[in-house]
């Protein structure tokens, strides 16, 4: 097969240019990502005279559906799922002419040949019929999101649920029936006019909303009589916009002319829904009714969540628009790998010459759905992309399922990468740093190397190897998984069990002040469990610290999701500047540890004072900065290192992230984030295979 052009940052409308998913550099095999629609395809879609004039499936060669068709490469139609559509004389023309828009556009398809959407009123578990079709099955949904429905709508690479997103009770009901009682859901608006009414957008901010990968951009909410009901993102004042990002959503928002509640077709953290019985019977007791059409959904993508911060754009979750997009490696790996992720936001890597291949976003693969989604799309993936794995690396967890999966490989083909050594090594290696550095970890939980749960870490490291330098104390987590869900149970945690266990402990007094608002029941047993050990494993978490803050201030005791009560805390201290609390570093042999007990008996203190919650959460955010400053001043002296890598998903945290960034360039340090893969688990893959590639170089 010969190349004839690589499709590289995406050119704008070029007749005859053909977009290939291509045999690139040593024959390596890409596979093109999803495309929103390009503004030729925009202006025929709304032009009355045009024989496309609102045809929900209009494309070229600039925009339009590529990952989430492709069953075979090369990429060519009747390796699409378009295949199934022969085209009618006018696009069979449009498609072999050289000087056309649509000249080789591989799902090129119009209102005779194409696909066609259909109305099913009602979604039942185990099928339903359609009643009608095309324009006519768009208008039943458009009166149906209007009337207060939600209405299943099978998008590019999966279903989505769909309702409108200023009528509260429908919100509510779709928060009800999707088991999703607080976490923020996407709201999809018709343009970035639209966008500024709802929220503040920058420059940068716009541009990526209106990038080709048309990703849900991470934005503050602006108040006023336009502000979105707080029930669509409860806890936090960041808003989840997109824009449309296909002719389909185009219609939607044209016709409705309002904000949309746009979110995964699934149910909490199942993987979404693409095939369409699957839909009707997962997604029948959450959708009033389903748009639907007959095009098949070949690679499950979701929407891909990206943020801006210090003017660099941030993947939040990779999926459609940049997956399989390829990532470079620093070090070639010897053989083909496969890097097997984390667990929750799983992704998984593919990788040999100098690139990786993240899969999109997959889900919390310890869901048997999430697990078997993992298993279809890395048969495929690999398929598509030619890479048959010889090695595996993988987290050293046990109780990860990806863990699991790589165990059952030989062990002489197995390479174990600690969690948060993958974490650092992500951000070190999109920036193809591969000299030693100082890598700060900071997420909820990862296994250490030492048996025990780490997450708040300072690393001496390169893609090879690290050396633990630095790290929060430990506390208890009573309960084990129990305590990610009652932040109030790790407030407890850290006020009753905090290491070192021989040094002061919080005033009882001052502990009192919050036990006194749980009940006694509550604090009684927990504290038994954490004298006795009983069901308690220590760790030394930055995340879990900030839930314990987050109890303390009184602004969450409990959680819903992940990350649920540290979003509420960055949210109360808002922009109010903070002078930082009391803290101190001790040294536990080579480690520097951060005793977090005088910060929470100033933290409890403060508030019996009356200081407002607001202005002690602004001030516990300067504390772990200059926390982590110290920190690497200090490892700086013994090693000389300038360079520090910021990785884990603490640093979603836009305050702390960006207060740190600006302390350490303060001290004289170089500083590095994730851009272009998650900085939470999410990215764990990527760093997995920097690190296996690295290792093997040296072997
Ligand atoms: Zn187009
Ligand atoms: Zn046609």
């Amino acid at each position: 097969m010969v190349v004839t052009e690589l499709e590289s940052d995406r050119p704008a409308g070029r007749p005859g240019f053909k977009v290939l998913a291509s045999i690139a550099r040593d024959g390596a095999r890409e596979v093109p990502p999803d495309l929103a629609t390009c503004s030729d395809c925009l202006a025929e879609l709304f032009d009355p005279a045009d024989r496309r004039y609102r045809y929900p499936f209009i494309n070229c060669t600039n925009c339009g559906p590529r990952a989430t068709i492709i069953a075979e490469l090369p990429y060519d139609r009747c390796q699409t799922t378009m295949a199934a559509f022969p085209l009618c004389e006018h696009c069979a023309a449009e498609y072999a002419d050289p000087g056309d828009r649509r000249f080789h556009a591989e799902p090129v398809a119009c209102p005779a040949c194409g696909p066609r959407l259909a109305w099913v009123p009602s979604a039942p578990a185990g099928g339903a019929s359609p009643t009608a079709q095309d324009d006519e099955a768009l208008r039943h949904a458009v009166a149906a999101i209007a009337g207060g429905q939600i209405v299943a709508v099978k998008g590019i690479g999966g279903y989505q649920l769909v309702c409108d997103a200023t009528n509260t009770q429908t919100v509510q009901r779709l928060r009800e029936r999707k088991a999703r009682p607080d976490k923020p859901l996407a709201v999809m608006v018709p343009d970035v006019a639209a966008a500024r009414r709802l929220a503040w957008v920058s420059t940068d901010e716009e541009r990526l909303l209106a990038s080709v990968a048309a990703p849900i951009v991470l934005l503050t909410e602006r108040p006023g009589p336009d502000a979105l009901p707080s029930c669509v993102h409860p806890d936090t004042d960041k808003v989840g916009l997109f824009l449309p990002h296909t002719p389909l959503h185009h219609l939607l928002l044209h016709d409705l002319a309002r904000p949309l509640v746009v979110t995964s077709g699934n149910r909490s953290d199942e993987p979404i829904a693409i095939d369409d019985v699957d839909a009707f019977a997962r997604l029948g007791g959450i959708a009033d009714s389903a748009l639907t059409h007959d095009r098949r959904i070949r690679a499950r993508y979701d929407d891909s969540v990206a943020r801006v911060i210090g003017r660099r754009p941030a993947l939040v979750r990779r999926a459609r628009g940049y997956a399989p997009e390829p990532i470079a490696l620093p070090d070639r790996p010897a053989t083909p790998l496969l890097a097997a992720g984390a667990q929750l936001k799983h992704t998984f890597a593919l990788a040999d010459h100098d690139r990786a291949i993240l899969s999109p976003h997959i889900g919390d693969l310890s869901d048997h759905d999430t697990f078997s989604a993992f298993e279809a799309t890395l048969e495929h993936l690999s398929k598509l992309v030619a890479i048959s794995p010889d090695a595996v690396a993988y987290d050293l967890h046990p109780a990860y399922l990806s863990t699991q999966y790589a165990t059952r490989w030989p062990s002489d083909r197995r390479v174990p990468v600690q969690h948060h050594h993958a974490h650092v090594a992500s951000c070190a290696a999109e920036h193809g740093i591969t000299e030693p550095f100082l890598g700060v970890a900071y997420d909820g939980l990862g296994w250490g190397d030492d048996g025990t749960l780490w997450g708040g870490e300072l690393l001496v490291a390169d893609l090879s190897g690290y050396r633990r330098a630095g790290r929060f104390g430990t506390a208890p987590l009573p309960g084990g998984e129990a305590a990610i869900r009652r932040p109030a149970r790790m407030a407890l945690g850290y006020l009753f069990g905090t290491e070192p266990l021989g040094a002061p402990d919080v005033d009882p007094d001052l502990v009192r002040l919050f036990t006194g608002r749980l009940a006694d029941r509550e604090v009684a047993t927990v504290r038994r469990m954490i004298t006795r050990g009983f069901n308690s494993p220590r760790a030394s978490s930055a995340g879990r610290l900030f839930d314990a803050v987050s109890s303390i201030l009184g602004i969450r005791d409990d959680a819903t999701y992940e990350g649920q009560a540290a979003i509420a805390l960055e949210t109360a201290a808002g922009g109010a500047p903070a002078a930082e609390l009391p803290w101190r570093l001790t040294r536990s042999g080579d480690v520097w540890v951060y005793d977090p007990k005088p910060t929470l008996a100033a933290l409890l203190e403060a508030a019996s004072n009356g200081e407002p919650a607001r202005q002690l959460a602004a001030a516990f955010h300067a504390t772990v900065v200059a926390v982590t400053v110290a920190l690497c001043v200090e490892t700086a002296k013994d090693t000389g290192l300038r360079t520090v890598c910021l990785s884990g998903g603490v640093f979603q945290n836009e305050l702390l992230t960006a207060a740190l960034t600006s302390g350490l360039r303060g001290e004289g340090f170089f500083v590095y984030r994730n851009e272009r893969v998650p900085t939470n688990d999410g990215g764990i893959s990527y760093g997995q295979a920097a690190v296996a590639a690295a290792r093997m170089k040296g072997a």
